[in-house]
């Protein structure tokens, strides 16, 4: 089946989980050999990005860097009190397309695709959808 919902779990309230396992595993299982996988976030308040897998000083600077940049409290308007992590989705975008090329997705040696939970802890889920071509 060339559709996948992967579920994951969140542990916190903001945290970037890498999920490139879980992406190759769900294109691997398509058999597909060429052609792209869209990986897509059906939250409002959770992103997907791809971004350095290596040093994960990274991760922490950037949510660092998002906490500060949008804080969790800061007079919004929206009663269910989470603004702040609808902005950092949208900043984020709830989608990437990765080329696939051998079965392999075709990420940089340095690469990896974050899961990227804005409001957590909960239990989220998202999507790939291999396409041949
Ligand atoms: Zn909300």
């Amino acid at each position: 089946m060339s559709y996948s919902e992967i579920p994951i779990k969140t542990p916190e309230r903001t945290i970037m989980i890498d999920i490139s396992p879980q992406v190759q595993a769900a294109v691997s299982a398509t058999g597909l050999e060429e052609g792209i996988a869209v990986v897509y976030c059906p939250h409002t308040t959770a992103g997907i990005t791809i971004n350095e897998n290596a040093d994960p000083a990274v991760k922490k600077d950037m949510i660092r860097s998002l906490n500060k940049l949008i804080p969790y409290q800061a007079g919004y308007t929206h009663l269910e009190g989470n603004s702040d992590a609808h902005i950092k989705a949208t900043l984020t975008g709830l989608s990437v397309t990765v080329p696939v090329f051998g079965g392999r997705l075709a990420l940089g040696t340095w690469q990896g695709i974050y899961f990227c939970e804005y409001d957590g802890p909960r239990n989220r889920r998202f999507i790939v959808k291999s396409v041949n071509g």
